[in-house]
């Protein structure tokens, strides 16, 4: 099981380092321009002349999940679960993400179960744990297992499932131009991996069989 205080010292560390690295908002607003020119037109054009300021606004939006500890958000806990020991579902939690080969949009569902053992957590907690991995730059397969570990090493449940559907903007619009293709990535631990007739139960609650 992944312990809680490292995972915290790891996205610790990771945000610290980031906040070292962190360019001024001068020299993200000269990349723009740079790669506009890149694309092959010119930054100083009446219609291009506000897009490096759009775009740094987007990434502040686009990439939140940087500067904010998904541990943190799952810390208050409701301890008294008054004997429920049933699967908590939280399905089709829509997200949107980067993906951080060619930086275009992942967009999907996300769906989270766990089976709780003492604490429960609001499910709104759940969805904003989505959130804060999305808006990073992502592979599916890292997000999926980014979500679960969080969820366990935060609740301590007696298991965790994760699936995510999503469609890639790398696939859809460039390379092998396959609109309409979606990716379907799982992460089951604890229960939901070990006892079948667990997962089963989660992927009906999802609406899915596999
Ligand atoms: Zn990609």
């Amino acid at each position: 099981m992944t312990d809680r205080a490292e995972l915290e010292a790891e996205s610790r560390r990771q945000r610290e380092a980031a906040a070292r690295q962190r360019p001024s908002r001068d020299e993200a607003l000269a990349a723009v321009r740079t790669l506009i020119r890149w694309a092959g037109d010119d930054p100083d054009r009446e219609g291009l002349r506000g897009t490096p300021d759009r775009v740094v606004r987007s990434y502040d939006e686009f990439f939140a999940g940087y500067a904010e500890n998904p541990l943190e958000i799952l810390q208050r806990t409701f301890s008294e679960i008054s004997g429920y020991d049933e699967v908590v579902v939280l399905k089709d939690i829509p997200f949107e993400s980067h993906c951080e080969h060619h930086m275009v949009p992942i967009v999907g569902k996300a769906h989270v179960g766990y089976l709780p053992d003492r604490r429960v957590v609001g499910i709104s907690k759940l969805a904003r744990v989505v959130d804060i991995f999305a808006r990073r730059l992502q592979i599916q397969e890292k997000m999926t297992a980014e979500i679960a570990t969080t969820i366990l090493a935060a609740l301590q449940p007696r298991g965790v499932a994760v699936v995510v559907e999503a469609t890639h903007e790398c696939m859809t619009t460039r390379g092998i131009h396959r609109p309409g293709v979606s990716m379907v990535t799982s992460q089951m631990l604890g229960v939901f991996r070990d006892d079948a007739s667990t997962r089963r139960e989660f992927l009906a609650l999802i609406g899915r069989s596999m």
